[in-house]
């Protein structure tokens, strides 16, 4: 897809600060340093629109980025950072777990997982809290790149198989080094967007 227009409309701690234009739509989701804040630069073609975290898990806000005035990323923080406090972890599961809930205008999530390891027990749990809210799901695998093509299938159906993945979700293996897997990413984006 061609982004034209990228705008960062707000970065909400509350939920009285999230857009009320109704456009649709796509969250994204994964563990701090999994690769996220490079996959939105690469897929939107814009160098540092995302900031990519020197401070991982710094930011504990839902970050709305409008695109070609057509539908929103919204970047959820990063989760799994040791360094985030009991309570800072708390407020995050809080206020992900009342977007998930109560957004109308969410149409699918993007969750990311590192290609190379086993997922986490937040993967897990963040793959596991999706399905149970039935929303559409990509799992996406970052840093493709870092695993020779050879072993691209085989680090796929593991994946799916320790994610228990759904039939209707779907899995990418992608790089922001190479751009492998943008176009699938944004077919998916395209099904799940409303004509
Ligand atoms: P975030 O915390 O999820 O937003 O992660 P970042 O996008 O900041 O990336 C974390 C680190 O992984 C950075 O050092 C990136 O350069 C690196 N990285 C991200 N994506 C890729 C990738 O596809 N390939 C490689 N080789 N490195 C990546």
């Amino acid at each position: 897809m061609q982004i034209q227009d990228v705008e960062l409309v707000i970065s909400a701690v509350a939920p009285m600060q999230y857009p009320t234009d109704g456009l649709p739509e796509i969250a994204l989701t994964g563990r701090s340093n999994v690769g996220k804040s490079s996959m939105i630069n690469k897929l939107i073609q814009r160098k540092k629109m995302a900031r990519t975290s020197s401070t991982p898990g710094k930011t504990q806000t839902l970050n709305f980025y409008k695109l070609n005035e057509a539908f929103y990323f919204v970047d959820v923080p990063g989760y799994g950072y040791a360094k985030v406090s009991k309570t800072d972890r708390e407020k995050f599961s809080q206020m992900i777990e009342t977007y998930l809930q109560e957004r109308t205008t969410l149409r699918g999530v993007i969750s990311l997982i590192d290609v190379r390891h086993e997922p986490t027990k937040d993967d897990l749990a963040m793959y596991d809290y999706l399905k149970f809210f039935g929303v559409p799901v990509l799992v996406v695998a970052t840093k493709g790149d870092k695993v020779p093509r050879g072993k691209w299938n085989q680090r796929e159906s593991k994946l799916k198989k320790a994610l228990q993945l759904n039939q209707t979700d779907d899995l990418v293996i992608f790089s922001s080094t190479s751009g492998l897997g943008g176009d699938q990413i944004w077919e998916w984006v395209t099904a799940h967007l409303p004509e």
